[in-house]
């Protein structure tokens, strides 16, 4: 697999093409978030969404697994959310001021979350994970803390460092190291280490409870209890990054799924369902030091009554369709895996899927992907190629290959998308079978 442009594509993305190349001369490398530019063949731009279905300016339709990086777990266009958002927007779009949203959020939080006795509001993931950090700090008096390799908790200097299995180095050039001087890096899955390194001079141990940036890996079997007994042990705060997990691997996100209670849990992505918010969640213990005024909590945009609007609608609307919509996300994201590998082994190319919840990921330069330390044998450039195939066929996933699945998708997605992975599948397997030929 190489990722270089097909001959087939003729000038089926030129739109495309030629909005990156003037975005450039004004905006920092056309793109508002890196990632964004890295998609092959090219970076396409969306002019339409609707349900599960992108259109992009040269008028290519997509069935759309990346879902706006995972919020969208209603998809592009849930009635409730919309009509929250205009009735919200009639009202005013904010003010200095306190509006009842807030609370009746964070109470509906508290009634789905098993953590989550009290709320804070801010407006992204980042500065959840900020924020729960600093919490754990004031509430222990200590700084120290636990992040694990490939586990991602936003873009921060104090936290975005050891992005990969290999590298305990900042994610980015331009960070000031010493911000995440206070924190031991550890493997993610390994209890034992935790079990070494912890003792009562830690704050926190913050962890994504499924490693869904490194590759859909769910806790291997006694990884969360352990970390519960051991952060309990010292008094330390245990703190579960759900901004992926929460609401999309079960209502009550990963913590009710895998009944470990953390003490602090941060949000994001769908706990919005598409508009811009974020919380940290936790005990009444745990959110003293805010809950009691004494740790100043700041932020412009926090709790903004649109945000607010279209997340009560959201997770309302989560909460009513949940027993049946969680296992219908799950089983269509565990057929589109095991279809990808069957397909991949017939074809003998190296690719593979994994899945945990209402997310899969698709690794190439593999042929399994059994546990996290396996990361460093994947070929993150073949799988860019692979989801370039995908996009061809008319499937947009995440570039890197994560794919999320929606309530908007239905049966009849899933085998359309089954059949355009064959499609790229076979596309990519013809090089190959040219050169077994004698
Ligand atoms: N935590 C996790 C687990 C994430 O996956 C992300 C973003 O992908 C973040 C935190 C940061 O969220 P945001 O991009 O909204 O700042």
């Amino acid at each position: 697999m190489t990722d270089a442009p097909a001959p087939c594509d003729g000038d089926r993305f030129a739109r495309s093409r030629a909005y990156r190349a003037h975005a450039v001369d004004h905006l920092a490398f056309g793109v508002s978030s890196t990632p964004r530019a890295t998609q092959a063949p090219c970076p396409v731009v969306i002019s339409h969404a609707e349900g599960v279905r992108l259109t992009d300016i040269d008028g290519n339709r997509y069935t759309d697994y990346a879902l706006g990086y995972g919020p969208l777990i209603l998809g592009h266009s849930p009635r409730p959310v919309i009509e929250a958002v205009q009735a919200e927007m009639a009202r005013g779009l904010r003010t200095a001021a306190i509006h009842a949203g807030e609370a009746e959020l964070a109470g509906l939080i508290a009634a789905t979350v098993p953590c989550a006795e009290v709320s804070a509001f801010v407006s992204t993931g980042s500065e959840a994970t900020h924020l729960a950090l600093r919490i754990a700090r004031a509430a222990t008096g200590r700084v120290k803390a636990v992040k694990f390799r490939a586990n991602y908790h936003g873009w921060f200097d104090s936290l975005s460092v050891a992005g990969s299995v290999r590298d305990d180095g900042p994610n980015v050039i331009g960070q000031d190291p010493a911000a995440a001087a206070s924190l031991t890096l550890l493997d993610w899955g390994d209890a034992d280490a935790v079990e070494t390194a912890l003792d009562s001079s830690y704050a926190a141990v913050i962890v994504e409870p499924a490693a869904i940036n490194a590759g859909c890996f769910p806790p291997p079997p006694g990884f969360l209890e352990r970390l519960r007994a051991a952060t309990r042990r010292h008094g330390v705060m245990l703190i579960f990054d759900e901004v992926i997990t929460g609401y999309r691997l079960a209502l009550g996100g990963a913590q009710a799924r895998y009944g470990v209670t953390p003490d602090l849990c941060t949000l994001g992505k769908a706990l919005g369902g598409g508009l811009p918010i974020g919380a940290v969640a936790g005990s009444r213990a745990a959110m003293a030091p805010l809950s009691e005024g004494r740790l100043m909590h700041r932020g412009t945009f926090n709790g903004n009554p649109l945000s607010v609007a279209a997340s009560i609608a959201c997770v309302t609307e989560l909460a009513a369709t949940s027993a049946a919509l969680y296992p219908r996300m799950e089983r269509f994201a565990a057929e589109l895996a095991a279809h990808l590998n069957h397909e991949a082994a017939r074809a003998g190319l190296p690719l593979c899927a994994r899945q945990v919840g209402a997310a899969a990921q698709i690794f190439a330069g593999v042929t399994a992907m059994d546990k996290i330390g396996d990361l460093a044998g994947a070929n993150p450039g073949a799988t860019l190629a692979f989801t370039a195939e995908l996009l061809r066929a008319g499937v947009f996933t995440l570039p890197r290959g994560l794919m999320y699945l929606s309530a908007a998708h239905t049966e009849g997605d899933i085998a359309e998308t089954k059949a355009a992975m064959s499609v790229a599948i076979a596309r990519c397997a013809a090089p190959l079978t040219r050169s077994r030929q004698p």
